[in-house]
């Protein structure tokens, strides 16, 4: 079963995070995946900051270029699963106000059903899927965009992992924010937990959240997570000059030495004609 993994598309219908383009590359980008004709069955992985701002966007399904950009992928015959990250819950820097209320309404628009829990669990073929809210465990004192799991959510992927394993499934997890080091306003605050209960227990983990995209293989995990992937930002730009639209491709039934970011250059994102090319 094929696997692609996008994040931070930083939508945003009132103020624009970047340059305003986030939409038309979310449309090429789209487009591109559609176009490249993928099985039936492929599992779309987008890990969180859907929008820039869960203030403007995550309030109703009606006009939400996001959620309508999900169902078109569905459509087209792919599985898709999100996650929100931090700028799904407000501006994106706690304490957030509003947070319980946007996580309702983003549960209502991608999940079908406010009450949904965290971790998500959804398994296709023979993977388990599991993902991990970062944001809702976040406390008064967790301040600026640092992210946390939290102990019960810990113990329900500890739970799942196992449960995978006795039926002999792969698993997947993922989350929004970057479990390895980074920096300290940006980073998971319970990670040494979170990475204690999935090292050596998930075939592949996949995150977002720290724009930089394509580090690929991260090693500070001493090799005991086979997979794990920062996808970047897939609309993003943060004005960095040798930024690229891209989505990584990853297939759990073949080597990791075949999994792919795939590149597609900026102007004809933008202009809808998308050329896509294999890059390391
Ligand atoms: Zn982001
Ligand atoms: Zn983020």
């Amino acid at each position: 079963m094929k696997i692609i993994h996008i994040s931070d598309l930083h939508i945003d219908s009132a103020v624009h995070a970047d340059d305003g383009r986030e939409i038309d590359r979310l449309n090429a980008l789209v487009k591109e995946i559609i176009r490249a004709n993928y099985p039936k069955g492929t599992v779309v992985v987008i890990t969180g900051d859907l929008t820039n701002n869960g203030m403007h966007l995550h309030n109703t399904k009606e006009k939400n270029p996001v959620y309508e950009k999900v169902q078109e992928l569905k459509n087209a015959g792919f599985e898709v699963l999100v996650i929100p990250g931090n700028h799904d819950y407000g501006n994106g820097i706690h304490p957030m106000p509003n947070k319980n209320k946007l996580g309702q309404a983003f549960k209502e628009i991608f999940y079908n059903d406010k009450n949904a829990t965290y971790p998500r669990i959804d398994t296709f073929e023979n993977t388990v899927f599991i993902g991990v809210d970062t944001v809702l465990a976040c406390g008064i004192l967790e301040t600026l965009s640092m992210g946390k799991v939290g102990k019960d959510q810990i113990n329900s992927v500890k739970n799942a992992l196992n449960n995978a394993k006795q039926s002999n499934k792969k698993t997947v997890v993922y989350l929004h924010y970057n479990p390895f080091k980074c920096k300290y306003s940006l980073k998971l605050n319970d990670r040494d937990d979170f990475i204690n209960a999935i090292n050596g227990k998930t075939d592949l983990l996949l995150f977002g959240h720290i724009h930089v995209g394509d580090t690929g293989l991260n090693a500070n995990c001493n090799n005991l997570i086979p997979r794990a992937y920062n996808a970047g930002s897939s609309t993003d730009t943060d004005n960095k000059d040798d930024w690229q639209p891209s989505y990584r491709v990853i297939d759990l039934d073949e080597s990791a030495s075949n999994d792919r970011l795939i590149n597609f250059s900026d102007i004809a994102a933008i202009a809808g004609q998308c050329v896509a090319e294999f890059a390391q």
